[in-house]
């Protein structure tokens, strides 16, 4: 089975939506095997969103992450990077299908309630960045 890497973000936490969008996670096929509330450091969200270092939006997308707690997963199931991106729907709410997560709950497109890793590679590292290998049940 693949496993892919989620964060709820704050704007989820903040709304008390994180069993809201557990429950669509879940009826989705995709099981939760690791799961914690941290509050990420500037550090934390500046490496994890690296890729995007040079895109306009950097500076407010690292303060947004670092505002107030996420809770970050691991989800397991068959296709699980691919399942989770399409129960998550576009990255813009406003494009995003109906019956998904961001179209369910998102704000905005920074504002948009998940993240989800796009390929096998960085699911690998992006898991690895939060969670030791005995967490993962
Ligand atoms: P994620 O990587 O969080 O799963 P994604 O892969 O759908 O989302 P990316 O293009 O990787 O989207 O962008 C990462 C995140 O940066 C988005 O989820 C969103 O929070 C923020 N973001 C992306 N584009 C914009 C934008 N134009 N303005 C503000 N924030 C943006
Ligand atoms: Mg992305």
């Amino acid at each position: 089975l693949e496993r892919t890497f989620s964060i709820l973000k704050p704007d989820a936490t903040e709304r008390n939506l994180t069993g809201a969008i557990n429950d669509v996670i879940e009826k989705a096929g995709l099981r939760i095997v690791a799961q914690k509330r941290v509050r990420m450091t500037r550090e934390q969200a500046e490496t994890f969103y690296g890729v995007h270092r040079e895109r306009p939006f950097f500076a407010e997308l690292v303060a947004f992450m670092t505002a107030a707690p996420v809770v970050v997963q691991v989800l397991e199931g068959e296709g699980a990077i691919a399942r989770y991106r399409e129960v998550m729907g576009a990255t813009n709410p406003a494009n995003a299908a109906e019956g998904t997560i961001r179209k369910l709950f998102a704000r905005s497109v920074q504002e948009n309630s998940v993240h989800g890793s796009d390929a096998p590679e960085t699911a690998q590292v992006e898991i690895a960045q939060f969670f030791a290998g005995n967490e993962i049940v």
